[in-house]
């Protein structure tokens, strides 16, 4: 799979790739990237990416003729185009798993107030939103988008440290423990030590519980005392 990212500050994302898990699946040939500097596209003497906004107000808005340059220079059939915005579709972890689905995936990063809406029009199927909440930049949402998406690629990381791990099977993950077996006088729960395969899972699964019930009980649609439901969360279309 591919990640091409177009970014006024492509440096900010140079070293996840650089770094890790993402380093080794990109030496490996399993992961792909490119990191457009839009800047590159930009003609003038000043070489200008941002003017005033049409009909006033602050800030700046990130002019649409580079950016349209920058994406025509990328895209192809086939490729899924993302917007990182604030006022895009929440992103989750469905959405992480649907993205993991296409071969390429171009990620365009706004900067100041946001990009032309001609180039939202023209350009993207997808405005992604990490969160209710305004960063300064779509560089470090897209690196939450990517680090989510890229780990789901077959052959990245192990498919069972996967299987268990939160939101997976709609609950959040169990606490883990590792040596030494006493911290600060804070011993490990006995029963990891018992070596009791089955009774290990039942006191996970009813962690995972109590965990969800007191973080974020609106996981859980309807709680009865033999059992729970979890709610399905919605992906991106
Ligand atoms: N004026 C905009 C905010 C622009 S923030 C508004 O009020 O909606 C500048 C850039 O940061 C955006 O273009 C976007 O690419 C990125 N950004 C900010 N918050 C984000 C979020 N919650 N999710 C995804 N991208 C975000």
């Amino acid at each position: 799979m591919k990640f091409t990212v177009l970014s006024l500050f492509p440096e900010i994302l140079q070293g996840f790739f650089d770094s890790s898990i993402m380093a080794k699946a990109v030496e490996r040939g399993t992961i792909d990237y490119e990191l457009i500097n839009i800047r590159d596209f930009a003609f003038d003497k000043h070489r200008t990416c941002d003017d005033a906004p049409y009909g006033g107000g602050a800030g700046m808005v990130m002019k649409a003729e580079p950016v349209a340059m920058a994406l025509e220079s990328v895209k192809s059939a086939g490729k899924k185009t993302v917007y990182m915005s604030p006022s895009g579709k929440l992103f989750n972890q469905k959405a992480a798993a649907e993205l993991a689905d296409e071969q390429e995936i171009v990620i365009l990063c706004g900067r100041y107030e946001g990009v032309d809406q001609r180039i939202i029009d023209t350009y993207i199927d997808t405005e992604i939103s990490i969160g209710d909440y305004v960063l300064s930049s779509g560089e470090t949402a897209a690196l939450v988008v990517i680090d989510a998406v890229y780990r789901l690629v077959d052959g990245v990381i192990n498919s069972e440290s996967l299987e268990e791990e939160s939101f997976s099977g709609g609950l959040l993950e169990y606490p883990h423990y590792t040596r030494p077996e006493v911290f600060q006088g804070l011993k490990v729960p006995d029963i990891l030590l018992s070596g009791h395969h089955a009774r290990i899972q039942e006191w996970r699964h009813e962690k995972s519980l109590e965990k969800t019930r007191k973080n974020r009980p609106d996981l859980l649609s309807r709680e009865t005392t033999s059992g729970y439901e979890t709610e399905d969360q919605d992906g991106l279309d």
